[in-house]
């Protein structure tokens, strides 16, 4: 039988960086670079207030847009928020939750985090929700309970049927833009297989099998190749290495050959 080849992802988090002028840049660039690749998605989140803007620029391309934050109302009086319906109104297509600088620099809860979900994927938003351990809780051996407590809160009363429209990102808060410590491709391989068997426990073997799960902390060219070629890396969510176009679109490439080798590998086996 054909092994299950899963969705491959590059996502570039811009967080709070770039002008108008930066990102119309950035978005033509990754544009330009680009050709019709089916085989990995690739989408660019840049922060609130360019989104119309870069999703001119990748309208008709193979490039989606993608938010980094919503708030789980659909509209009221909620200041400064942004809801699900605005981000699809403006061509969105994904929103990442739970990032770990959302998590530990502006408290947000397993709880809130998991109404956010909820919303979002009941909205018609692909959800990207980010899991990762502390370098602390790495020290001490929590990292599986980590892992499985964010999961378990995080995706409660989740249904099933929407579990087409998520992602998980493994982000070792350790790794995020972090030069000196980077996860080796074998701790990210453990911690992916920790978080399949977990949403095998909680969805069944086979959504295990079909979720994706991409890798994101410290990603650039010089290291993508050696994480996508493990097994159950399912891409990568870029943060710093996706401001620079060559950087990000190298590490686009790096997903491309993986996904072609996987292919090749699987159509083998068959
Ligand atoms: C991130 O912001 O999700 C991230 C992984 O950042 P960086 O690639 O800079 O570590």
């Amino acid at each position: 039988m054909r092994p299950a080849i899963r969705q491959k992802y590059v996502v570039g988090n811009w967080k709070m960086y770039t002008n108008a002028a930066e990102a119309r840049r950035l978005a033509k660039a990754v544009v330009d670079g680009m050709n019709m690749e089916e085989r990995v998605s690739v989408t660019l989140c840049p922060p609130f207030p360019y989104l119309a803007l870069v999703g001119e620029i990748i309208e008709g391309s193979r490039v989606a847009l993608g938010a980094q934050n919503l708030y789980p109302e659909k509209e009221g009086a909620f200041t400064g928020e942004v809801s699900p319906t605005m981000l699809l109104d403006l061509g969105c297509k994904y929103v990442i939750l739970g990032h770990s600088e959302r998590r530990h620099k502006l408290g947000e809860s397993d709880a809130f985090i998991n109404q956010k979900v909820k919303v979002a994927l009941a909205a018609g938003l692909d959800v990207i929700l980010c899991v990762g351990e502390t370098l602390e809780q790495r020290k001490t051996n929590q990292t599986e309970a980590l892992l499985d407590r964010q999961l378990t809160l995080g995706l409660a009363d989740v249904p099933a049927d929407s579990l087409m429209g998520l992602s998980i990102a493994y982000e070792p808060v350790w790794a995020i833009g972090n030069l000196e410590h980077h996860a080796t491709p074998q701790q990210a391989q453990d911690a992916h297989a920790v978080i399949r068997h977990r949403f095998g426990e909680m969805f069944g073997e086979k959504s295990a099998q079909t979720i994706s799960v991409q890798y994101g902390g410290s990603v650039k060219p010089d290291n993508a190749g050696a994480l996508f070629c493990r097994d159950g890396v399912d891409g990568a969510l870029i943060g710093g290495a996706s401001l620079h176009a060559d950087q990000f679109l190298a590490i686009v490439r790096a997903a491309i050959s993986m996904s072609q080798t996987q292919e090749n590998t699987a159509d083998t086996a068959a």
